[in-house]
């Protein structure tokens, strides 16, 4: 089955304390379809500009991922800019050009209206609703946000966390929204605003996953070389959501576990190098190494 995915696309800039780089493909949904395509096919949603590089469709084809769903409109691309300290966790943004982000309502081609799998990238929580409102009936919702929408529309986020399966956060996000400082208790009470399962990614510590009466806590895969963080969480999202999709048709706390576990390596490969470049040319089979290497990693008891 394939998965629709829906978020920014954006043109970046990246400093990390070594190096920097400009006009970089970016935006949550690039980062999310790229990683959903190791193991489904998708549909994209988005926007760009007149000065999106045509190169980008061809890769975005390459990967089976279907773009009838990206609008290209007059005007210029999303831009993004952002700057890391020296821990490589901590970010700055230096600036944000909506461009043509700021007049974008996702509307959807009849071909991409029974889709089973979604995934709601990053964009305001409005946005993430009108897609669900022109979808039939889709088996499994999966959600991302950030601080700015639990700070500034915060009853259209209430809304939609009534209509989801899975919200995925980061750690601050799941305190602020909850203002608890345990992560166990933001994650049952996020539970309680409406979706039957809660992803909380903690960043190089792992993530936490959240169902009815169900639990399971994973770490981050161990990396001695990270180069850019950016997109690390769109990245576990979308592989999370793409796996789903791929191999499952009911989704099950068991199957999430795994899924999470795919999130996890593919976010792991994203970080190695600046923009999606490692996952542009990561294959199969170097996902499939490091999952098994994950398995052992997390095995405490040896034969
Ligand atoms: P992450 O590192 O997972 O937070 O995602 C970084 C990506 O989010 C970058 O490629 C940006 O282009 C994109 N981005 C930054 N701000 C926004 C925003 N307000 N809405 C949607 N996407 C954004």
């Amino acid at each position: 089955m394939s998965v629709l995915i829906v978020g920014s696309i954006a043109l970046d800039t990246v400093k990390t304390p070594v190096e920097e780089h400009s006009d970089l493909l970016g935006g949550s949904a690039s980062y999310a379809a790229a990683a959903a395509s190791f193991f489904s096919p998708v549909k994209l949603v988005g926007v760009v500009g007149d000065d999106f590089p045509e190169s980008e469709f061809e890769f975005w084809k390459s990967r089976k991922v279907d773009i009838e769903g990206v609008q290209r409109v007059e005007g210029k691309t999303f831009r993004w800019s952002g700057e890391y300290a020296w821990d490589l966790n901590t970010r700055e943004t230096r600036s944000v050009a909506l461009n043509v982000f700021e007049r974008f309502k996702p509307t959807l081609p009849p071909s991409y209206r029974k889709t089973d799998f979604v995934f709601l990238a990053n964009i305001a929580p409005s946005l993430q609703a009108h897609v669900l409102d022109q979808m039939e009936r889709p088996r499994f919702v999966v959600a991302d946000t950030m601080d700015l929408w639990i700070e500034t529309t915060r009853a259209d986020l209430d809304a939609l966390l009534r209509r989801i399966d899975l919200l995925i956060l980061n750690d601050s996000e799941a305190r602020e929204m909850t203002k608890e400082t345990s992560l166990i208790k933001a994650g049952r009470r996020i539970r309680g605003f409406g979706p039957r399962f809660v992803a909380i990614k903690k960043g190089e510590h792992g993530a936490l996953l959240f169902g009815e009466n169900e639990f399971f806590s994973c770490g981050a895969y161990p990396l001695e070389d990270i180069h850019d963080p950016t997109g690390a969480g769109d990245t576990f999202a979308g592989g999370m959501a793409g796996y789903l999709a791929g191999n499952v048709s009911t989704v099950h706390f068991t199957d999430l576990r795994k899924a999470m576990i795919y999130g996890s390596v593919l976010a792991s490969f994203c970080v190695e190098a600046f923009s999606l470049e490692r996952l542009r040319n990561l294959s199969m089979e170097e996902i499939n190494e490091r999952y098994e290497t994950f398995k052992l990693m997390s095995q405490f008891e040896l034969a």
